[in-house]
């Protein structure tokens, strides 16, 4: 599955308590990337002016990242992909992925959050965490390639008919309970028992 939703709706958060729920492996390219800038790798070094601008790191490496990634034994039981696909030319690929490997998306996550609450979380996370790219002239850039280049992944999830889309607003708890009674509600099966604690 993966989970997607403009910068600042709170996909990081809820990604990681989702994966440690449902014991399946998070894959974050946002946080893959800042690892490698942190790091200074060569990918780091490649990626660090697209972050801090806001932009999105060129389709060829993210590609190539996300493929490398997936073909990892720990994805083989399931997967939980936050910050991919982010275009439909990622979107292409992931399909190209999945099908390599016999794997197919069950469901895509979104979080719904307007722009102005978005803005205001992220310059208050720029005051806590000081990432690079939560000032205001780049966080409204990220908001508009959301809108521009992800909204439309958006759409053509819902076509395929495995959108589950939830509101974003609200305590991290409320957001959590809301994630997965509509998971429990389309993949009853698969849910773990509701009094497993994450
Ligand atoms: P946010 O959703 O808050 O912007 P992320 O951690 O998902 O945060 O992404 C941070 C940055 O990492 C993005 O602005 C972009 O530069 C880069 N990035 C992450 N995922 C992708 C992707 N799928 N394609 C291109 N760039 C990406």
């Amino acid at each position: 599955m993966l989970i997607m939703g403009p910068p600042g709706c709170g996909k990081g958060t809820q990604a990681e308590r989702l994966s440690r729920r449902l014991g399946i492996t998070g894959v974050s390219t946002g946080e893959v990337f800042r690892d490698h800038v942190k790091n200074q790798t060569p990918l780091g070094r490649e990626v660090t002016g697209h972050l801090d601008a806001g932009d999105l790191v060129p389709d060829t490496l993210t590609n190539r990242v996300v493929r490398e990634r997936l073909n990892q034994s720990d994805v083989k039981a399931g997967f939980l992909l936050d910050g991919y696909p982010r275009n439909t030319a990622q979107l292409a690929e992931l399909d190209v992925i999945l099908a390599a490997s016999g794997q197919e998306l069950d469901v895509a996550l979104q979080l719904r959050v307007d722009d102005d609450e978005l803005v205001r979380r992220l310059l208050h996370r720029a005051t806590m965490t000081g990432r690079s790219d939560d000032t205001e002239d780049v966080i409204r850039h990220r908001l508009e390639l959301y809108q521009q280049e992800t909204a439309p992944v958006a759409s053509a999830y819902l076509q395929r008919g495995i959108l589950l889309s939830v509101d974003g607003l609200g305590s991290e708890d409320d957001i959590f309970g809301r994630l997965l009674a509509a998971l429990r509600e389309s993949f009853p099966e698969a849910m773990p028992d509701a009094t497993t604690p994450g």
